[in-house]
């Protein structure tokens, strides 16, 4: 007997079927069937110009197993959630974050521990999640630590398609070393966290594409020109050779997967897009050819549009006027003020990309809800809407065979995983039910919680139920 209890004690839950008589387990197995039924909900599918009105939602674990008009039967013991009228909707996706990038400036990120820039990132997750992000695509900085702390039920977050590290040449946007350490890059924590990785030559950018994949990487991303919030690299000058992005690209090819790049010039954008890179982060430059070479090509526009609007300079890393930075912003917006007429003119597939760096907490919060509204102003709610949901899953299922959540994103449809939100009000016809806000960093800081969002389901779990 003794030594009994010793293994049930050591078993504790890893065992349970061992120690648990057989009707409790059979109890257990029953509330992991269980349904989720959501009636009396209009739903907007990801896709459609218009809601289903009068509909019921059945989820079974982590898929959608029955959509319906009017009611359907749920089995004895399913949660029944009654929509009262509200809006069913697929959960939201953020396809540019960067999570680590989480300190006020580079420098404040060169002074810190590891275990602050992670558990900063921890803190961004679950913002994300709050604001209704089921799904996220980290552009640069994060493997799968996070990912797997989420995935695992640790901590409540979006699902993450990480790129793992930034990929630059020297002296590119993601060289982002401090000037001391340009001599010794290796001296740089953000290096040497792999944050950003360092690579001059086809090799070295291969090497550097396959320590990516070795961390996680569901995509890999890298720069091929120059950004606004580093200071090597100008924006007028091309970054990495054909040969080098070629190397990226056959590498990712033999993952099943795609290669994404931060650019801004009509004509990197285009020697991008005929080396074969499917996802354009920014791209604010381009010109109408380049966007039909978008549409040609099956790839995709991840822009963040806050950018383009006055108040991107109340962000306080390009607010200082003779910075590098604020300069540069200058420059960037000169040069953007052709791109909303042509993308809505030409409609390659385009994703909300809200690319946030250095802001947490509330400045966070407001510079999604910004993004949200600055979309919606731009492109209207509809596409705003879609490119939250249905064409970033798209995206999601270019990483082919090494897609790290299979199955489909971004829609409400039979047999897709349950990402869900019920939202008051349309969105379709007020984009601020999601929480949109006309101010930037001039809004009133709001808590992590936006009110008119009352039910949010990731992979079949709730998360929020305000209902
Ligand atoms: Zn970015």
């Amino acid at each position: 007997m003794r030594g009994l209890e010793w293994i049930v004690a050591a078993c504790h839950l890893a065992c349970l079927s061992v120690v648990v008589p057989a009707a409790q387990v059979l109890a257990a197995e029953e509330k992991f069937k269980q349904q989720i039924l959501f009636t009396n909900v209009n739903i907007f599918d990801g896709k459609a110009d218009m809601l289903a009105k009068g509909m019921s939602v059945m989820v079974e674990r982590n898929l959608i197993k029955k959509i319906a008009k009017g009611k359907i039967k749920a089995v004895v013991g399913a949660l029944v959630i009654d929509g009262g009228g509200r809006t069913l909707m697929p959960g939201l996706i953020d396809s540019h974050v960067h999570f680590n990038m989480n300190g006020a400036n580079l420098a404040d990120l060169e002074a810190m521990r590891w275990d602050e820039i992670g558990a900063r990132a921890a803190a961004q997750a679950q913002d994300w999640l709050a604001d209704g992000f089921t799904t996220v695509r980290g552009m640069g900085g994060m493997a799968t630590g996070l990912k797997k702390t989420i995935d695992s039920g640790l901590l409540d977050g979006p699902r993450i398609y990480p790129s793992a590290s930034y990929i630059s040449q020297t002296s590119g946007h993601g060289d982002i070393t401090l000037v001391s350490q340009n001599v010794n890059p290796s001296r740089s924590n953000l290096v040497n966290l792999g944050i950003t990785q360092l690579a001059d030559g086809a090799d070295a950018v291969r090497a550097a594409v396959r320590r990516n994949f070795a961390d996680g990487a569901s995509q890999i991303k890298i720069m091929v020109g120059g950004g606004i919030s580093s200071e090597k690299g100008p924006l007028f000058a091309p970054q990495f050779t054909d040969e080098e992005i070629r190397a990226a690209i056959e590498e990712a090819t033999t993952r099943d997967t795609y290669v994404a790049v931060h650019v801004y010039q009509d004509a990197h954008i285009q020697r991008a897009l005929e080396l074969g890179v499917k996802s354009i982060e920014h791209g604010q430059f381009i010109s109408e050819e380049t966007a039909m070479l978008i549409k040609e090509k099956g790839a995709f526009i991840a822009p963040f549009t806050a950018g383009i609007t006055k108040e991107a300079f109340q962000h306080p890393a390009y607010s200082v006027p003779g910075t590098p930075q604020y300069i540069k912003g200058k420059e960037f917006q000169e040069n953007s003020t052709n791109f909303v007429e042509i993308i809505k003119k030409v409609q390659p597939k385009i994703v909300m990309a809200v690319d946030i760096v250095f802001l947490t907490g509330a400045a966070g919060r407001s510079a999604r809800d910004f993004e949200k509204f600055a979309f919606a102003r731009f492109f209207g709610n509809l596409q705003a809407l879609r490119s939250m949901t249905s064409v970033p899953g798209e995206l999601a299922a270019l990483t082919g065979r090494n897609n790290p959540y299979p199955g489909k994103l971004g829609v409400i449809k039979e047999g897709a995983l349950a990402d869900i939100l019920i939202v008051d009000g349309n969105p379709l016809e007020d984009i601020t039910v999601l929480g949109a806000n006309s101010k930037y960093l001039d809004a009133e800081p709001r808590e992590r919680d936006i009110k008119t969002i009352r039910i949010i389901m990731k992979d079949g779990k709730i998360y929020k139920n305000t209902l």
